[in-house]
């Protein structure tokens, strides 16, 4: 039970009328990479910014290692790192002059802030820049920056709000590793738009829509959820039109879609998807007996990422 880092119970935050945050609730243990993915305007950065003190919540707690964000926000910074949506650097100073200053910031005494801005310095790949101003820095460099003063003063829990966004995709892939690499010691929290990214970062998976959480599970677990309801089948038909096999397949009970696709000549292949989770495939097999058609495949497809996140998303309206 101690090795709960985050523990959010019905945090709500409205704009004015808006509610942007709708009683959201969570823990995060220590060691986690969470995702936090959402659409656009679905409130994870303005969930962030309450995590990370900057923002007080309408209704409804977080504690981060304890402490409670509204009434011990001190405790809380010194334990948080945050990268913020538009991470604000300091252009004109150097790499290491504003690392320096950061540190300050953050209380550290000077003997310890030299080797500790050495060592995050080198573990974000800036020992080469860190003379150089951070103004000339490429967006992928600065995002290094970013990220390296969130963990300048070595805290236990790293919030990054969107840390690829506007990165090139080498860029990409080197903060993802370096952010996994993070993970191995520290408990994060990310958020993105793009489900590739969690899919590639994290131990599990918040989605969140419409400032409602839709789903919490580890990838697998999100999966399984859709897992069974989509099938692929190939026949050949003996001279029967394609379309005549297509609605007799779609009109099996449970059969939802039934759409032709691309298959090898000679035959016909469709993609098939069923309302419930049952196992169509020994009805499609009798089917296709009872129809003497040749079956050359029947595949039940598991569900990806991508459709559990249409399927919990959709309907969001575009919010002002
Ligand atoms: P996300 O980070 O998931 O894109 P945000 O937390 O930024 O979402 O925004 C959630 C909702 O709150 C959106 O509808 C957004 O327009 C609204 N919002 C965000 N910040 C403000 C603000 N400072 N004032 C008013 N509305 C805001
Ligand atoms: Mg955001």
């Amino acid at each position: 039970m101690t090795d709960v880092m985050i523990q959010v119970e019905n945090l709500t935050k409205d704009y004015g009328p808006t509610r942007a945050v709708d009683s959201v609730t969570f823990s995060v243990r220590k060691g986690e990479v969470l995702g936090f993915l959402g659409p656009n305007g679905a409130g994870k950065s303005t969930t962030m910014k309450m995590l990370t003190c900057f923002l007080a919540p309408t209704g409804g707690h977080a504690r981060v290692a304890g402490f409670d964000v509204f009434d011990e926000s001190l405790e809380v910074r010194k334990r948080i790192g945050y990268l913020p949506e538009d991470t604000p650097l300091y252009r004109d100073m150097t790499v290491s002059e504003f690392l320096t200053f950061t540190a300050d910031v953050r209380g550290m005494t000077s003997e310890r802030r030299e080797s500790r801005i050495k060592d995050i310095g080198a573990r974000c790949g800036l020992a080469d820049v860190a003379g150089k101003l951070v103004g000339e820095l490429s967006k992928g460099f600065r995002q290094r920056v970013g990220l390296a003063q969130a963990m300048v003063h070595d805290p236990d829990i790293l919030i990054l709000d969107e840390p690829t966004s506007g990165l090139d995709p080498n860029q990409i892939v080197e903060i993802r590793s370096l952010i996994k690499e993070v993970g191995k010691e520290k408990t994060v929290i990310l958020s993105t738009h793009i489900l590739p990214e969690v899919q590639a970062t994290c131990s599990r998976i918040l989605i969140i829509s419409g400032g409602k959480l839709v789903a919490d599970g580890t990838p697998d677990e999100l999966r399984s959820r859709e897992k069974g309801s989509r099938y692929r089948v190939v026949v050949e038909s003996n001279g029967v039109g394609g379309d005549a096999v297509k609605a007799k397949l779609g009109g099996i009970a449970g059969v939802t879609r039934c759409e032709s696709v691309t298959g090898e000549e000679g035959a016909h292949a469709f993609s098939i998807d069923a309302q419930v989770s049952d196992d169509l495939r020994k009805i499609l097999f009798r089917a296709a007996v009872d129809n003497r058609w040749t079956l050359l495949e029947l595949v039940r497809e598991s569900a990806n990422l991508e459709d559990v996140f249409r399927n919990l998303t959709t309907g969001e309206e575009p919010r002002s």
